[in-house]
């Protein structure tokens, strides 16, 4: 959410518009971004504050699982999944794994890529082996080849 200013540079409302007096409140989860909101709009919306951010705390709870589990995994010597470029050939995509500063490539079927949605965030070589052959890739993207 990108925040509106006043010609002047004042930072303006995102609930009535209106500048002077508007502070940014955070989000108490810290996971979304914090509301501009005027001081009248803060004693208005007090109530109510709490139900925008009831997803908050689970998803950010869930963000940090996942970030933690990546780590865990490169201590362990996994590498994970890091990004995805779809080949010219449309129906294969190079993806890259990292583990520290070291990048391993592999080529997979489009399809099989695709179910990365249904494995564990942050999925590993071996995540995808269990169901797919892939295939030794370059360690960089060749955008040529897109
Ligand atoms: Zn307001
Ligand atoms: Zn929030």
């Amino acid at each position: 959410m990108g925040y509106t200013y006043t010609r002047a540079g004042g930072l303006c409302c995102d609930n009535c518009g209106t500048s002077g007096g508007v502070r940014k409140v955070p989000c108490p989860h810290g996971w979304c971004p914090s509301t501009a909101l005027c001081k009248d709009c803060r004693t208005k919306l007090k109530p109510t504050m709490h139900t925008w951010h009831i997803n908050c705390a689970a998803n950010s709870a869930k963000a940090t699982a996942a970030s933690e589990d990546r780590l865990r995994k490169h201590a362990a010597g996994m590498p994970t999944l890091c990004s995805g470029l779809l080949t010219k050939d449309r129906s294969v995509v190079h993806a890259l794994f990292e583990i520290g500063n070291t990048v391993i490539g592999y080529y997979m079927p489009r399809t099989d890529y695709d179910r990365r949605n249904d494995l564990p965030p942050y999925p590993t070589p071996d995540d995808f082996k269990a169901f797919t052959t892939l295939t030794p890739a370059p360690s960089s993207f060749n955008f040529a080849d897109c």
